[in-house]
């Protein structure tokens, strides 16, 4: 009823000066108190002839004091038009009309200073009675009264409404207080994530809390899940990801979706989504829910840098560990094996296998291995994951075998392995072995894991390097490099130490005859020749664990461990034999043979040579080409 009138009452002080938009909620107040009130005194007999209006600067409304009879003045308008501003101005006014029509307006004045902030109007016709003014007055007291009733109990809703938001507000702030020194706790990665995804449902308790990742993670929280880039125009998240910025959309029912992005100091790392009930999401907690979001990057962030420092350190810890200790052995052998028990250990593994290359048979071979049917296997280079690495000199890392199966393996086949880590072993540049790292489980290494491996295998390779330069020089140290045979310190080093071991053993002496005239005649290089010549039948004449050396110019010395002289002598006479045979131009040798028993372990190494000596002279004075057994 009361709106239906507003609409068709216009609104009719035009004039600016007094317009008051400073009291915007006056009009709807004062109607609530203007009804209230003619509830209240429309017992008032004398007052129910005439009709009431009330006046703001801007907006009317008017009535009968009984609400039940309101009869038309058609007079009403043109006399409020009059009557209403003076009241206004200067107070209450009276007026008549021509027709009979009486208008008296009383101005409700402030409590505080006594402006006027509304107008109250009577209309009566001739054929009442005339109010008293001052039981108009009283009612006009009465209304104020009922209006700032009215008025008094806005304010204290509205007071005990702020209450309640600087509540919520204040219990909010501790609470985002609380989840920001929680997260900033947390030093692992699920940690943080957890935490504020916990924060935030206790901080929205009805609401779908997502985080969106933009990085690898795997953790099972369904509500944590891969950040995806599909139809980016109408996807928020994307686009508070790209934009790094809040989105906000609205769904038809009246749900809120909002995506703020998860922003740390290097990057950004995800996007959270809230999604909220109609009306239950405030503008004002978008704030505090930027500074969560902005925390838990940070957070974030932070946590990541730990957790990879600390992968980077363990890491650095492992190669430094294995780098010492591969660098104590200068035994290949001692390297592989080590090798294969620390990538057991480090990554965990099912099983390891190193291969070198072994260039002479041009084939990859088992050098170590946890699997006792691998050992000493040889494969060619084009086979298996050897030969991929051997053709593309890149380390490898394969999910799952069964899947894939890019090329056959007799390692993954055999083991039953799905997942496989490899790298190639360098020594300057070359491929020069393989290390394969399996497990039964498919995906089973990371991305870490297999970088990791790289770093490894550099190392080994390193490794590998150094004891096959140290093997090299010890060779060429015990080589003589003219003949090929052992150097005089190395026969001596082993005689000494086989004396240890053994119950006796043989030496041979064996010295050209005439050397100096094959010199004089052929030439030192034709000499050199001959001399090459004698070593070959010589070294071609005894078993793998005897020692040939060059003992001085052109004497050649023959230890046999565990061998007497009897067996010495027919080693001798072979020798003696094939030189005469063999040799161009031909030479003859002449040779003193002497042994050592375990009676006599007295004996040296010296006299050892002594007594050969002495019976090489003596072969040499019967005439040589032939051979006498020392005393
Ligand atoms: P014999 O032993 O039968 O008494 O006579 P010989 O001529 O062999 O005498 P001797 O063993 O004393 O001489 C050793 C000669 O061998 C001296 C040297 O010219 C020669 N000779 C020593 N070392 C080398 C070498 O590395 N190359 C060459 N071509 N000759 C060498
Ligand atoms: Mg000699
Ligand atoms: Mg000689």
């Amino acid at each position: 009823m009361v709106n239906e009138r507003k609409a068709e009452l216009p609104i009719w002080f035009a004039n600016e000066d007094i317009h008051d938009a400073d009291e915007p909620y006056l009009p709807s107040l004062l109607e609530e108190s203007f009804f209230r009130w003619r509830g209240e005194v429309s017992g008032l007999v004398s007052l129910r002839a005439g009709q009431f209006g009330i006046y703001t600067r801007d907006i009317l409304c008017h009535g009968s004091s009984d609400p039940a009879d309101e009869p038309d003045f058609a007079e009403r308008e043109p006399l409020a038009r009059l009557v209403v501003p003076l009241a206004f101005r200067e107070g209450t006014t009276h007026k008549d009309s021509a027709d009979g029509c009486h208008a008296i307006a009383i101005p409700l004045l402030r409590r505080s200073d006594r402006a006027v902030f509304a107008v109250l109007l009577y209309v009566f016709r001739d054929d009442h009675a005339a109010p008293y003014t001052g039981e108009l007055e009283s009612a006009a007291l009465h209304l104020r009264s009922c209006f700032y009733h009215v008025f008094e109990q806005l304010y204290v809703r509205d007071l005990i409404q702020q209450q309640h938001r600087k509540d919520r507000e204040a219990s909010h702030r501790d609470a985002l207080f609380l989840a920001a020194k929680q997260l900033y706790d947390q030093i692992d990665v699920s940690s943080v994530l957890a935490e504020m995804l916990a924060s935030l449902e206790s901080l929205y308790p009805n609401s779908e809390v997502h985080l969106y990742l933009s990085q690898d993670y795997v953790d099972g929280d369904p509500r944590i899940k891969p950040l995806a880039f599909k139809n980016t125009a109408h996807d928020i998240v994307a686009q508070a990801f790209l934009e790094s910025k809040p989105a906000m959309e609205h769904e038809r029912d009246g749900t809120m979706r909002l995506a703020v992005p998860m922003t740390g100091k290097q990057a950004v790392y995800g996007v959270l989504c809230l999604t909220l009930g109609r009306g239950k999401w405030d503008e004002s907690d978008m704030p505090a829910f930027l500074l969560l979001a902005d925390t838990a990057g940070s957070a974030f962030e932070n946590a990541k840098l730990y957790e990879q420092s600390n992968l980077l350190i363990n890491e650095l810890r492992l190669i430094n560990e294995m780098t010492k200790r591969l660098n104590q052995s200068l035994r290949l052998k001692e390297i592989f094996q080590f090798a294969t028990s620390e990538l057991l250990t480090i990554f965990d593994a099912d099983y390891c296998c190193v291969l070198q290359l072994d260039k002479t048979s041009n084939e990859f071979v088992v050098k170590s291995s946890n699997i006792p049917a691998m050992a000493s296997e040889h494969f060619s280079p084009e086979y298996g994951f050897c030969g991929m690495i051997y053709r593309t000199k890149e380390p490898l890392i394969i999910s799952d075998y069964w899947n894939t199966r890019v090329v056959t393996s007799k390692l993954m086949d055999n083991t039953g392995s799905r997942s496989l880590i490899a790298a190639p072993i360098f020594v300057d540049g070359e491929v020069v072995g393989v290390i394969l790292v399996t497990h039964k489980i498919a995906n089973f290494f990371s991305y870490d894991n297999y970088k990791l491996l790289q770093v490894m295998s550099t190392h080994i390779g390193l490794a590998v390097a150094n004891a096959s330069l140290h093997a090299e020089v010890r060779r060429m140290v015990i080589t003589d490099t003219l003949t090929g045979l052992h150097a005089r310190h190395y026969l001596n080093e082993q005689i000494q130490s086989r004396q240890r071991k053994d119950p006796f053993g043989s030496l041979i002496l064996v010295d050209i005859d005439y050397f100096k005239r094959i010199n004089d005649t052929y030439g030192h290089q034709v000499g050199d020749r001959i001399l090459i010549q004698v070593s070959n039948i010589i070294a071609s004449s005894i078993r793998q664990g005897d020692i040939a050396a060059r003992w001085g110019g052109e004497e050649l010395a023959v230890y046999l461990p565990g061998i007497r002289t009897e067996q010495a002598l027919r080693i001798a006479e072979r020798i003696r034999n094939q030189v005469a045979e063999e040799t161009n131009p031909t030479v003859t040798v002449s040779c003193g043979v002497s042994e050592w028993t375990f009676d006599n372990e007295k004996i040296s190494v010296e006299s050892l040579f002594y007594r050969a000596d002495m019976a090489l002279y003596e072969a040499k004075n019967r005439g040589r080409n032939c051979i006498i057994v020392g005393e």
